[in-house]
């Protein structure tokens, strides 16, 4: 696997941009022919604010048959404990979008996605897929943030500065946010179609193998650690990388560009607004109050334009409207 390493190709092209660490040994003792992760790419935000040729012009910088594993939507049991354990027999590295309500309902499994040395990256608090205003937008970005990091309190550890959009559903704007915040956003290079209801577990590896193929044989891929599916065909989707001589690259943050977690609203405007002598009932007017204020205040800012308006949409979601990616 070592012979991808250290890609004079991506050194040139990202100079600044990406770093490409020495390769990891893939160190898998209870696995001599496993899968393995040849090496780590460290992404800095403040260099790379969009990733993923699905809908921007910069593909994960890749060295030839490199592939970055990522999954969206959990965690949520048993499929995401399912699928860590087969990413564990193989000693593969991933990157896991995860769902705020899912992190505060899941602690347990945020913090095994983190302790397997998994990057853990954000995906909003309630994934929502309807249109909503920017200042909901950045609320849920912001709450999956915070969600995340509680949820990896324990740890130590904190959540990357790389969010996903729900349904890679975008605007310019929200991108600047993100920017403004030092996080990426990441979309993708592509996608196995794991979340259409009527795929089959052979459909989802097939995609998954064929676009890998007919985009050059590197790139960024999204799964859904939620899927049962997905989890079904990991164990011979990993099997056929390494047979077709793939090599699997972990993505994590540049060093210090771990995201900030903006403090909680209602603890700024109690702190702020709300003396100790208020009642209850005063002081959660109060923060509605100011709530209301803040997201108007976003919304007629620079935001003003920024109601989605999904002409980023991939068209092979336009196709088929039968899931949530
Ligand atoms: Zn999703």
């Amino acid at each position: 696997m070592g012979r991808f390493q250290g890609s004079a190709t991506l050194g040139v092209a990202l100079a600044g941009m990406v770093l490409a660490s020495p390769a990891l040994a893939a160190d898998c003792p209870d696995n001599p022919d496993a899968l393995g992760t040849s090496r780590t790419i460290t992404v800095d935000p403040a260099a790379l604010a969009r990733i993923g040729d699905m809908q921007y012009r910069q593909a994960m910088p890749l060295g030839p048959k490199e592939v970055v594993l990522t999954f969206d939507d959990g965690p949520a049991p048993p499929m995401t404990n399912r699928v860590l354990e087969i990413l564990q027999s193989e000693c593969v590295k991933a990157t896991f979008f995860l769902i705020g309500r899912n992190a505060r309902a899941f602690p347990a499994i945020v913090q095994q996605i983190a302790n397997d040395g998994h990057t853990v990256a954000n995906h909003t608090q309630n994934h929502p897929f309807a249109t909503m205003s920017p200042g909901r937008c950045i609320q849920e970005i912001e709450n999956g943030y915070r969600s995340i990091a509680a949820a990896l309190e324990s740890t130590g550890k904190k959540p990357a500065p790389f969010f996903r959009f729900p349904g890679l559903k975008t605007t310019p704007a929200l991108e600047n946010y993100l920017r403004g915040r030092g996080i990426s956003a990441m979309s993708t290079d592509f996608l196995a179609d794991d979340w259409y209801r009527r795929i089959t577990p052979d459909g989802i590896l097939a995609k998954a193998l064929a676009r890998l193929e007919a985009r050059g044989g590197s790139g960024m891929m999204l799964l859904h650690d939620v899927k049962p599916g997905t989890a079904l065909i990991l164990p011979q989707l990993l099997k056929e990388l390494k047979e077709r001589g793939y090599s699997i690259v972990h993505m994590m943050p540049a060093e210090g560009a771990a995201t900030m977690i903006a403090e909680a609203p209602a603890a700024t405007a109690a702190s702020a607004e709300a003396p100790k002598a208020r009642s209850a009932k005063r002081r959660q007017s109060v923060l509605a109050q100011h709530r209301r204020a803040r997201i108007k205040k976003q919304e007629t800012a620079n935001l003003a334009e920024a109601k989605p308006t999904g002409r980023y949409w991939p068209r092979i979601i336009e196709k088929d409207s039968g899931g949530n990616p």
